[in-house]
């Protein structure tokens, strides 16, 4: 097989039961762009699946071996870990990203290609409808789309929608950068020089279950929010700044109502009168920590400097990278 001009990349967590339905549209749907002259390869990324995941992605690549190259973690090591590792495997000129779970139809696959021809080093995507997740995901998707788009300078119209297309020279700088836990759009669009937005279907998860947690989905928004963003703590030093001024204003304010007459104390009295003012003081106390914490956090991970992700094996047909006609057998390569 010749270098492919498209590499899709697509993370799998505990999906077989999506992956088979995966398989028969995927491949017809980059057939018929093949056909229309742009040669794919699909690189998919077992995440350290309990399930039959790896067996049914092994076997697929037997059957495509041409095409498919499996990269296998030795666990879980998170969607964009995954996709990471994707990333630098990848040998086509431009990059697409894709969920396993057919909430992003691979028909759409070439309305991404289209911007991309048209000069686009970074296609972003909108979900033209959020269908079959429950109200609270499209809430929150709502209200962290509205947070991110006023804590960073990253212009993403639709953060949940990961059918992406990124140029080989964004891909590289990705696989440049050494950054833990990161989010890759927003890498993206940070190192893009002409992005842009499609509108893309949207449909329900095929089969299975959403593999991000209430939890996790908070977990990669603080991500998000404290990776590209210093906001979160600037905000909390100009809170704090605006209720030490407020208090000492009051206290000037009530000495001079009351004659210079009031002692500090009944001044701070009158401040803190109700319960409710403290107890929503020490939260705001406690929540900055937490925040000062979150970027503690980023720090101690990437100093620890650990692999963001540790691979088992990648199994690839041998010889990939000359013409088509050797006759190669599928090869386990250990990279250990
Ligand atoms: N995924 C992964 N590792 C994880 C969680 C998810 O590789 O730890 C993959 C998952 O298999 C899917 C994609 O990331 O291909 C998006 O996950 P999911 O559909 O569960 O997320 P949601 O659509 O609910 O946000
Ligand atoms: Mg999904």
């Amino acid at each position: 097989m010749m270098i492919p001009q498209l590499s899709v990349v697509i993370p799998v967590y505990n999906e077989e039961a999506v992956l088979p339905e995966l398989f028969a549209r995927l491949y017809p749907a980059l057939d018929a762009i093949a056909a229309a002259g742009t040669s794919y390869e699909v690189i998919f990324i077992n995440d350290g699946s309990k399930d039959r995941s790896p067996a049914l992605l092994l076997d697929q690549q037997s059957k495509r071996p041409e095409v498919t190259r499996i990269v296998l973690f030795s666990g879980n090591f998170g969607q964009h870990a995954a996709i990471m590792a994707g990333f630098a495997q990848v040998r086509g000129e431009v990059a697409v990203t894709l969920d396993a779970d057919l909430q992003n139809p691979p028909e759409e696959i070439h309305k991404l290609l289209t911007a991309y021809h048209a000069g686009h080093d970074y296609v972003g995507s909108i979900r033209d409808l959020r269908r079959g997740d429950a109200w609270w995901r499209g809430a929150a998707s709502k209200a962290l789309n509205a947070i991110r788009e006023r804590t960073t300078s990253i212009k993403m119209t639709d953060q949940g929608c990961m059918l992406r297309a990124y140029s080989r020279r964004i891909v590289e700088l990705i696989n440049q950068t050494r950054e833990v836990r990161t989010f890759i759009p927003a890498l993206a669009y940070t190192y893009s020089m002409t992005p842009t937005e499609v509108v893309v279907a949207h449909a329900e998860r095929a089969a299975g279950e959403s593999k991000y947690s209430l939890y996790q989905l908070l977990r990669l928004n603080f991500d998000l929010m404290t990776g590209f963003s210093l906001l979160p703590l600037q905000i909390f030093s100009l809170l704090g700044m605006t209720v030490a001024v407020g208090s000492v204003i009051t206290y000037l304010g009530l000495m001079i109502y009351r004659g210079f007459t009031l002692p500090f104390w009944d001044a701070m009295r009158a401040l803190l009168d109700r319960d409710i003012l403290q107890f929503f003081l020490t939260g705001m106390v406690l929540f900055g920590l937490g925040i000062v914490g979150e970027y503690v956090g980023r720090i101690y991970l990437q100093v620890r400097d650990r692999p963001r992700y540790v691979i088992d094996r990648i199994v690839e047909q041998t010889g990939t990278e000359f013409p088509a006609g050797a006759s190669d057998i599928e090869t386990a390569r250990n990279l250990a």
